[in-house]
């Protein structure tokens, strides 16, 4: 499949990566919005939350446990950051791959664009 996600998750694509486990890959942002900004991935291609399902719902608890694990790494579980999905077109969604972003080490500010 042409996804690119897919592609840095089989290592097709290099990243940045800073986590790895047979379910999930955690790479940096190429293009960063903040000091710390990566993105958690399933490594099975769903396409958006659209596609969620009793059937592979557990994926979405198992990035939560590995975002909590890294904001602790990278020290930011106390200042805070923010944890972020765009789904389709209004919610600006550019990679059809479902992905997580984590962006911290700066306040960020609310409501978004
Ligand atoms: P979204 O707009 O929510 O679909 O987010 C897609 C994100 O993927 C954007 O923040 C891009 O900067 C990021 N991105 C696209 N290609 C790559 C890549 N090859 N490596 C790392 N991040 C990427
Ligand atoms: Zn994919």
């Amino acid at each position: 499949m042409d996804c690119i996600f897919c592609k840095i998750a089989n290592g097709q694509i290099p990243s940045k990566k800073i986590y790895e486990d047979e379910k999930v890959i955690a790479f940096h942002d190429i293009s960063p919005e903040a000091p710390i900004h990566f993105l958690v991935i399933p490594k099975d291609h769903i396409q958006s939350v659209n596609e969620i399902s009793e059937e592979n719902a557990n994926i979405i608890s198992h990035i939560f446990l590995v975002i909590n694990k890294l904001v602790r790494e990278l020290n930011i579980e106390k200042t805070g950051y923010r944890v972020v999905n765009n789904c389709g077109k209004d919610g600006g969604q550019s990679v059809n791959h479902i992905h997580f972003h984590v962006l911290g080490q700066r306040e960020l500010k609310w409501p978004p664009g």
